[in-house]
């Protein structure tokens, strides 16, 4: 009786007259229905209208003119380039590296808190409702910055992965950062586990996860790579790198290891369905099967592969071999305008320069890859990423009756192909966090206004040495 009490007195919202595009396994659509929220879970999508005998309904969305869909995923980010964008934008991958630790390396704890914030603002007013930040810049001193960042994503009100990283192959290792951006080995690893004992929350609808990820092979130590792995197991959560972005790193693989990055990745333990890896633009035949074999994710970023002309990664064949692919917006020191959902239609639009031209990816696989993929990529495929009765209740109302898209019939092609969609409302975990447009809850102003004055207090640091 207590449970029926209980149930009965879960607040109920109604969203009807939609289009729903539910990415469920079967891609289920429907050209006009209703989606019910129950608490912090969806309990029932489909055609029509909604049940009429449905007690504690506390609000009833006529959501005519718009499609609802899952939110959006970001698998790849790193919040604290908020600060950085704009700057070494005619280079590749290492030298724009080069040109921007020295900089980076200056982040204190407000600095932190407000790209954080600047970061997931941006993201969730274009639809995103999970977000993963890889966080690898640690310098000595800085304070509390996965506290700052966690703090961020948990007022905002987006569910959260904090891929907490770290770097300790400086210069005078053979690596890429300068000697003073980087932790020592144990430094690193103990931060990391404290980081995952005071944030990581494994239940269901989790607001925040914590996730072991050294930055990349040529920033982080091979006893690194190999205690991480072991590390993230033992306190059994997900590991997360950056793998086979450049030309130049398959070569610095060559040169210090004497294999490519996926024969590395596996000497080290860093294959597996508990893992994900930013990028995968340069793979072999065998180096796609590696990731099949074993179920290791991909977090596919257009944008900043295309920003730091790193090539075109092979999601077709990703996709073909069975192996998980998510989009990443990537930091926004190579990704400017830092948001997801405009990714989808780069995700479609760079593929299709590939070997596989029209046939390598369409306007409902894109979709696919930025809500499904992404949660599949981030372990919560169970909890998240399409509209099926007991998911969390995370999605997105777009607006398509307005000119940008009132002239498309099919509503996934106008989202996916068309101008970016307005956001009527987005809800993470049953709350609502933006409505049209506008997010409820951080004020969007006083976020551009902090994050400028950051910026502003950062270049200044660095420009003192
Ligand atoms: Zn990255």
């Amino acid at each position: 009786m207590a449970a029926m009490a209980a149930a009965s007195a879960t607040e109920r919202t109604v969203i009807e007259n939609c289009a729903i595009a539910t990415v469920d396994a079967g891609g289920t659509e429907y050209a006009s229905g209703h989606i019910v929220l129950a608490g912090n879970r969806i309990e029932s999508v489909g055609a029509g209208g909604a049940p009429g005998d449905l007690a504690n309904v506390v609000r009833r969305i006529d959501a005519t003119g718009h499609l609802a869909t899952p939110g959006l995923v970001n698998t790849h980010h790193h919040f604290y380039q908020w600060l950085t964008r704009g700057l070494a934008t005619d280079h590749n991958l290492f030298d724009w590296l080069v040109a921007l630790y020295p900089t980076w390396a200056r982040i204190d704890e407000p600095m932190a808190h407000a790209a954080a914030q600047g970061s997931l603002a941006m993201m969730a007013r274009g639809g995103v409702t999970t977000a993963a930040d890889h966080h690898y810049i640690h310098p000595r001193g800085a304070g509390d910055l996965s506290g700052a960042i966690v703090r961020a994503a948990r007022d905002l009100g987006v569910r959260f992965t904090l891929a907490r990283g770290s770097m300790d192959r400086g210069e005078s290792d053979g690596g890429l950062p300068p000697d003073f951006a980087v932790e020592s080995l144990d430094d690193a690893l103990a931060a990391t586990e404290a980081t995952v004992r005071e944030h990581h929350d494994p239940s269901f609808d989790a607001m925040t996860r914590v996730a072991v990820a050294p930055c990349s092979p040529f920033s982080v130590s091979t006893e690194l790579m190999r205690q991480g792995a072991e590390l993230a197991r033992r306190l059994g959560v997900r590991l997360h790198t950056h793998g086979s972005e450049t030309v130049e790193e398959e070569k610095f693989c060559h040169e210090l290891f004497g294999m490519g990055p996926t024969d590395y990745f596996e000497s080290t333990g860093w294959l597996g369905e508990d893992v994900w890896m930013a990028h995968c633009v340069h793979m072999n035949d065998s180096d796609i099967a590696a990731f099949a074999r074993t179920g290791t994710g991909v977090a596919h970023c257009p944008s900043s592969n295309a920003r730091l002309a790193a090539g075109i990664a092979r999601v077709p064949d990703l996709l073909a071999a069975g192996v998980p692919v998510g989009l990443g917006v990537d930091g926004t020191a190579s990704n400017e305008s830092g948001e997801l959902h405009t990714e989808l239609r780069n995700a479609l639009l760079i593929n299709r320069l590939g070997a596989h031209r029209e046939a390598a990816l369409n306007a409902r696989g894109a979709l696919r890859l930025g809500t499904y993929g992404g949660a599949q990529v981030l372990g919560r495929a169970a909890e998240t990423g399409s509209l099926e009765p007991g998911k969390l209740a995370d999605l997105v109302l777009w607006r398509m009756d307005t000119l940008a898209h009132s002239s498309i019939a099919d509503p996934v092609a106008a989202l996916v192909l068309g101008a970016p969609a307005p956001v009527t409302a987005s809800f993470v975990n049953g709350r609502q966090i933006v409505e049209d447009g506008r997010l409820l809850t951080v004020d969007e102003d006083a976020v551009a206004r902090s994050t400028r004055d950051e910026a502003r207090r950062l270049a200044r640091t660095a420009a003192r040495g």
